[in-house]
């Protein structure tokens, strides 16, 4: 029922703990004041392999399976900016994942392989102003004009929005309706594009834009699949993007959780170890036994989903659970810290804003009922 990790995923992750405490960890502060990921960051992932850990090997990738990028994603969230390995997995995961599935070989060429290097960064494109988790109600038009497709409409809420090299973009190329929804892929650096900057309250070190397309003018072989293919496409993509959140979700939770019970032990109020009070000693054991329960949700989620099963149900599950756990979570380990806990200079506060977020992102906490209500007849 849980996946087997072997051991080599303990090397990898070994290595990849060592990448992230030298090269991530010191400059955390630098990057959630910037409010993005710099470019040299996704070049040195890059040269280690980890962009591609799950694209085609003909690519440069690794042509692994998920539970490479679940180590991956582990490691990352340890840096403590869980906005970083969420710009990490807009590139890798949610916007070049699809083409390295979908697209044509002339498209991998141009963007699979610079995206497993760290060349280009990518960003996916579906939420509008006008339509978030209603996909189908897209309303960005990508109309044929000779060898072009020409592009008009806005993008909003887009993780590295601002500065990515290319977006996989859901246009409408048909009628009303799912069936009308397709995937292109845009290079941002043309004509037409207008990109800005938004401020969240959390995540500060993932960057988010707004786009506007203005005649746009993209090759028509940049389309993914066949047109009329995007919305099950953009569904498909969505099992590993809910995955990804469920697993930051249970990694923040971990991290919350063992330095609530540091501080536990280190801090002392009316002569005593604050775990030495049995109300902390309880509050904790009951935030252990609730990550327990998420990660084994989860992990059971992840192991359907690479075993190949019908796991759509068990990842809105996983999803639903581990995101909305982690605000009481947040609430509980900052409690511990006192006034400390809610200064911008400590970690946990850190972890407890970025947890907000993640019942919105990806198909929010609703739209997850949905999904298990209908798959378990619960819609009479
Ligand atoms: C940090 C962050 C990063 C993001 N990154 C990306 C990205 O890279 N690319 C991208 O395309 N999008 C991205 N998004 C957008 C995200 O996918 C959307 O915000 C999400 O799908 C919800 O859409 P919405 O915000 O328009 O809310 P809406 O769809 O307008 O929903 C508003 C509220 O109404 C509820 N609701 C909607 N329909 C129903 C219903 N039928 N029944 C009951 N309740 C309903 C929702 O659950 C929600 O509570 C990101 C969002 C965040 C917060």
């Amino acid at each position: 029922m849980l996946p087997t990790f072997t051991e080599d995923h303990a090397i990898f992750r070994h290595s990849v703990a060592a990448f992230v405490g030298q090269e991530i960890t010191p400059y955390v502060t630098e990057l959630e004041d910037d409010g993005q990921v710099p470019r040299e960051i996704f070049k040195l992932l890059g040269g280690l392999g980890y962009l591609g850990v799950r694209l085609s090997e003909e690519y440069g990738g690794g042509g692994q399976n998920f539970l490479y990028t679940t180590v991956l994603l582990e490691e990352l969230v340890r840096c403590g900016s869980v906005g970083v390995a969420v710009s990490i997995m807009a590139h890798a995961e949610f916007a070049t994942k699809v083409i390295d599935r979908a697209g044509s070989d002339s498209l991998k060429a141009r963007f699979v392989l610079p995206a497993t290097s760290g060349d280009m960064i990518g960003a996916l494109g579906v939420t509008e102003p006008g339509a978030g988790s209603d996909v189908a109600a897209i309303r960005t038009k990508a109309v044929r004009d000779g060898a072009d497709y020409v592009i008009n409409g806005a993008k909003s809420f887009i993780t590295n929005g601002s500065i990515a090299d290319f977006i996989t973009l859901a246009v409408r190329t048909g009628g009303e309706g799912h069936g009308g929804v397709s995937l292109i892929v845009v290079p941002l650096d043309g004509p037409g594009i207008t990109k800005n900057r938004l401020r969240k309250t959390m995540c500060h070190a993932s960057d988010t834009a707004e786009l506007f397309f203005d005649d746009v003018r993209v090759p028509i072989e940049n389309l993914l699949g066949q047109e009329g293919e995007g919305f099950r496409l953009i569904m498909e993509g969505f099992e590993g993007e809910r995955l990804v959140l469920a697993i930051i979700a249970c990694s923040q939770m971990r991290m919350l959780y063992e330095a609530a019970k540091n501080q536990g032990i280190e801090r002392e109020a009316f002569g005593q170890k604050l775990l030495g009070y049995q109300v902390w000693q309880h509050r904790l054991a009951d935030v252990l036994t609730k990550i327990t329960a998420a990660e084994t949700l989860t992990y059971r989620a992840l192991n359907m989903y690479v075993c190949g099963e019908n796991a759509n149900a068990e990842i809105s599950m996983a999803k639903l659970f581990a995101t909305e756990l982690a605000h009481e979570i947040a609430h509980e380990c900052t409690q511990i810290f006192g006034g400390m806990g809610l200064m911008e200079e400590t970690a946990v506060a850190r972890l407890a804003r970025d947890c907000n977020g993640f019942t919105i992102g990806a198909g929010t906490s609703e739209m997850m009922r949905t999904i298990i209500a209908k798959s378990s007849g619960l819609m009479a």
